[in-house]
């Protein structure tokens, strides 16, 4: 039960300066911190993370916005990390995302907006959506060196 997963904080997140606040979230929850750096994605290793969204007409704008500036990105462990990080994130368009969640809290942008103007959704957070994706976009993002292994205090709580 106790997984990895990738979160990434798009430029939108480090550019309005709310990466603390963001990761405080993550925190809160007692999900551990085993990986964090700042990356400037370049477009060839935009396609390699989202080569499933490659051939999609959204893909043009993400690619633009993922590489205009950078990005945190970071390691979270913990039981159903992948699930549990999702549910805090909220849904991937931030007009439809819940109030409590990141995006419902931090964002109100829409597909209406985005798609009328050709741009790229500003839902300030990539997270990795199933237990394989997570497996794999870990090992595409960060080196076994740069994963920690170390011991919180909720760690006795929960284990
Ligand atoms: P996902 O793999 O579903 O997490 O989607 C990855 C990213 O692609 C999302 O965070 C959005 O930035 C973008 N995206 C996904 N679906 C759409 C869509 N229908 N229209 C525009 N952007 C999208």
């Amino acid at each position: 039960m106790k997984e990895k997963t990738l979160v990434l904080l798009k430029p939108d997140a480090v550019q309005r300066g709310i990466v603390g606040d963001i990761v405080s979230r993550f925190e809160h929850t007692g999900m551990k911190i085993v990986g964090l750096k700042m990356v400037r994605v370049t477009p060839e290793f935009s396609k390699k993370h989202y080569a499933t969204h490659v051939n999609k007409p959204f893909y043009t704008g993400l690619e633009k916005f993922i590489t205009e500036g950078p990005i945190i990105a970071m390691v979270l462990e913990g039981l159903h990390a992948v699930e549990t990080v999702r549910k805090i994130v909220g849904s991937t368009e931030p007009k439809s995302a819940a109030p409590g969640t990141i995006r419902g809290d931090y964002s109100h942008h829409s597909y209406a907006y985005t798609d009328a103007h050709g741009i790229a959704i500003k839902n300030l957070i990539h997270a990795s959506g199933t237990s394989e994706e997570a497996k794999t976009e870990v090992a595409l993002w960060f080196t076994k060196e740069e994963l920690h292994d170390y011991t919180t205090v909720h760690e006795k709580h929960v284990f």
